[in-house]
């Protein structure tokens, strides 16, 4: 089924215009276009997939006055997949370009979110449509999802979406997670364990560092254990194409004066999981050296937000790439399945449907930049794809 290229650029400049940053990038530049943001999205979504015939459509509270929408397009079979979008975006406090005018111009259709990622659902909503007028239905029933906070804050989108589906018993066929991946198949990327780790020493007179314990000088010997740590990954054998786990110290803050003995040091440590790798096992390793390094006590803490099932990160998503899903849609695409090197909400859904694949039009470098487009001929490539693989007939 064939689509026209500028109904696809007209429905992702109609989401572009409803801005939704996420809360924790919202600056004065984004107040400049109101109090909006997820809420006003998802509110529009839920309303768009009522007049498109959805059979069931749901907001559901990721966090307060945050919700997910979902909505249901009937199919022809009791086959159910999910297209996951998430539906905030990065900030626009360095956008050199006005961030939310969805203006359609050189061939591309411009704005914060328009690549990453509201492209896809843009897409949707066009062939929903189309189907909708020929009076034709997908082959499997679709269950169409904007999921709030993947680009800061923990994923809760997804976190909540898991256990929506699992409470009502459905079993999802095959999954895509939407992100620009220039039409190839994601099927991997590492998972995530950030901790803070914190040396605590006691403060004194700089002049009389004896009566003190250096914070500090004893945060030396833990990042230089990190390190080694590090190093000692990078000489194992990887188990698959995401290579090898790594393992950085992202941030530092210590002290208070210059004639002050320092009492606290604070280190972030960002360790990119594998899989096979256990987030809680993994956590335990790093608290275990940092603990055997310092000459100080040290008290840690994760910066990921802890799982329902406890786990203090998230496992590497990954399954192999031979799967009939990715080959489907890499075959439409012309393209191969590959993994990432970054994180996406598929970092929440390990097991979770038959088949998963990270897809989506555009090129993830061209994220989160002081300029966003996204090419109206790459819309009309993924909405090709797109609706060859839900086969409408
Ligand atoms: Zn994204």
């Amino acid at each position: 089924m064939t689509v026209d290229p500028l109904a696809l650029a007209h429905s992702v400049a109609e989401l572009v215009r409803i801005p939704s940053v996420h809360p924790f990038q919202f600056g004065p530049k984004a107040a400049e276009f109101g109090d909006v943001g997820e809420l006003a999205i998802a509110q529009h979504l839920a309303k768009r997939f009522e007049e498109l015939g959805a059979s069931e459509v749901v907001l559901d509270e990721a966090a307060p006055g945050r919700p997910n929408v979902y909505g249901f397009v009937p199919g022809r079979t009791d086959r159910l997949v999910v297209v996951d979008v998430h539906i905030d975006t990065v900030g626009v406090e360095h956008m050199t370009d006005p961030p939310f005018d969805g203006r359609i111009e050189d061939g591309c259709v411009w704005g914060r979110g328009s690549l990453d990622t509201k492209a896809t659902m843009g897409i949707m909503l066009t062939l929903v449509d189309q189907w909708r007028t020929a009076g034709v239905r997908p082959d499997p029933t679709v269950l169409l999802v904007g999921s709030v906070s993947e680009e800061a804050g923990g994923l809760l989108g997804a976190t909540r979406f898991r256990p929506w589906v699992e409470e009502r018993g459905l079993q999802i066929d095959q999954m895509i997670v939407a992100e620009p991946t220039e039409l190839a198949p994601i099927h991997g990327h590492k998972g995530l364990v950030i901790m803070e780790i914190t040396t605590v020493g006691k403060a004194a007179h700089s002049a009389l560092p004896q009566l003190g314990e250096n914070a500090i000088e004893a945060m030396v010997p833990v990042i230089s254990a990190l390190q080694t740590e590090h190093a000692r990954l990078q000489t194992l054998t990887p188990s698959t194409e995401l290579g090898n786990g790594t393992l950085s110290i992202t941030m530092i803050n210590g002290g208070t004066g210059g004639n002050v003995i320092p009492a606290h040091c604070t280190i972030v440590a960002s360790r990119r999981l594998v899989p096979g790798e256990d987030p809680n096992t993994i956590f335990e390793q790093m608290v275990a050296l940092a603990r055997a390094a310092s000459p100080l006590p040290i008290t840690v803490e994760s910066l990921l937000p802890v799982d329902p099932d406890g786990t203090m990160g998230s496992r590497a998503f990954y399954q192999t790439a031979d799967s009939d899903f990715l080959r489907l849609l890499a075959g439409h695409a012309g393209t191969e399945p590959k993994v990432a090197p970054f994180g996406t909400n598929a970092l929440r859904y390990n097991g979770f449907a038959n088949e998963l694949a990270v897809f989506g039009p555009g090129s993830i470098d061209d994220a989160h930049q002081a300029t966003e487009c996204v090419a109206i001929s790459e819309l009309a490539r993924a909405a090709r794809v797109l609706s060859a693989w839900l086969d409408p007939a």
